[in-house]
């Protein structure tokens, strides 16, 4: 028996494991002091009640022999999800089928499972810095990974490079860590390149309930030509709260070919081979997040954590430090002062302001010398955190 060496070739992630451990030891020495987390990708608002309602109804439903459910018929995910989905997509401008929409237990398994459909050995392009599955499902799978990276200059959105010739293309957006989001010229340069280069496109939209922005693309199909190249991974968790709940959804056209392969057929094999479904009472949750109520609480959740941002971003602009995102996203991503890396204004921030962000480095090589503050946590804590920061860095002399 031979192990899948590709593992061998993973690096190692100190990043969250060293956060924890340098917040633990600090708390230790410091028992007194209260730290404040902006670190934290995960929600923190309870479910909406009409979700809430929703998932006990289902459960009761699960309690009677004559309503309660088993299996589901289609891996892909009962029907009145998917029209709730297609429905969503709609009101965002995208025509889509019910064939064409997979219900997940959320976008990080698609995000590794798509991999299933697409040849071991392909050339990927994934943006630097990012979210780190993407990099790690693709060293499992044994593909070749190129970067395009971030800057500054490009606003972390960076655009394609026709002499370079890949398969497979991920773009998020609103991107974490950098909380950029491409506007619809950038994605019609990706879907224009893909359409090209015979390369398929990731798109991973995760965060997309956050754009407020009139003008910005929610959805890579509203790019004309893009259900000729791209598949879409979404998710529940930060739209409405699901982070543990699990539920997403994948976008696979039904006229997505590769080398005369259909991808829809191949995503469908796939799921009926190896997944089972999303449970029932997820599904009615999910389908009540959609819901006109639904809608509306969740907006408001999301409200709350873009004010969060809102202040953030208001500190570092009267602080004169420079950062992306935070306006439809809930990721702040700023630059460390006066040329710092990421693990020394860390360190900083938590000695001498008692405040946590994620080191950017974390992120990728392009994410030297930034942090990631996330609007995640409490209105009252992100304003605190704030007014510490700026007290440091007038007392350090960085700004
Ligand atoms: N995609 C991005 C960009 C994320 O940041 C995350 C989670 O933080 C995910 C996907 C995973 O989402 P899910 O909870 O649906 O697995």
């Amino acid at each position: 028996m031979r192990a899948n060496s590709n593992f061998d070739r993973l690096e190692q992630s100190y990043l969250f494991s060293t956060v924890a451990r340098k917040v633990a030891a600090f708390k230790q020495a410091n028992p007194d002091v209260t730290v404040i987390k902006m670190g934290i990708g995960d929600v923190t608002q309870p479910l909406a009640p009409s979700i809430i309602t929703a998932l006990s109804q289902a459960t009761k439903e699960m309690s009677q022999a004559d309503t309660f459910r088993g299996y589901c018929d289609d891996a892909e995910g009962y029907e009145f999800l998917r029209a709730a989905v297609t429905d969503h997509y709609a009101r965002l401008g995208a025509d889509l089928g019910l064939d064409e929409v997979f219900i997940s237990d959320g976008a990080k398994s698609d995000l590794g499972n798509i991999l299933d459909i697409i040849e071991s050995g392909s050339k990927i392009l994934i943006p630097d810095p990012v979210y780190p599955a993407y990099v790690d499902t693709n060293v499992m799978n044994g593909n070749t990974i190129l970067y395009s990276k971030g800057t500054i200059e490009n606003g972390f959105a960076p655009l394609p490079d026709d002499s370079v010739d890949v398969d497979v293309v991920y773009i998020c957006s609103p991107n974490n860590p950098t909380g950029a989001v491409y506007t619809a010229e950038g994605l019609a340069a990706w879907v224009a390149y893909a359409l090209e280069h015979n390369a398929l496109i990731i798109f991973d939209s995760a965060y997309e309930a956050f754009i407020r922005e009139p003008g910005l693309p929610h959805t890579i199909y509203e790019i004309e030509g893009a259900e000729k190249c791209a598949i879409e991974i979404s998710s529940f968790s930060k739209r409405a709260g699901f982070t543990g709940v699990r539920c997403g959804f994948t976008v696979v056209p039904r006229n997505l070919e590769v080398c005369e392969s259909n991808l829809n057929a191949f995503w469908r094999r796939r799921q009926n081979t190896k997944f089972n479904g999303v449970p029932y009472i997820v599904q009615r949750a999910a389908q009540a997040a959609l819901s006109e109520t639904g809608r509306k609480e969740t907006a408001e959740q999301v409200d709350t954590y873009l004010r969060n941002a809102q202040i953030i971003g208001d500190a570092f602009d009267s602080m004169g430090i420079a950062y992306t995102g935070g306006r439809n996203a809930p990721y702040i991503w700023a630059r460390c002062p006066k040329g710092m890396c990421s693990w020394d204004f860390f360190d900083l921030m938590l000695e001498k302001a008692h405040c946590v962000a994620t080191p950017g480095v974390g992120f990728g090589s392009a994410g030297e010398g930034f942090v990631r503050f996330s609007a995640f946590g409490r209105t009252d804590d992100c304003k605190t955190a704030m007014e510490r920061i700026q007290q440091m860095l007038e007392e350090e002399e960085l700004i």
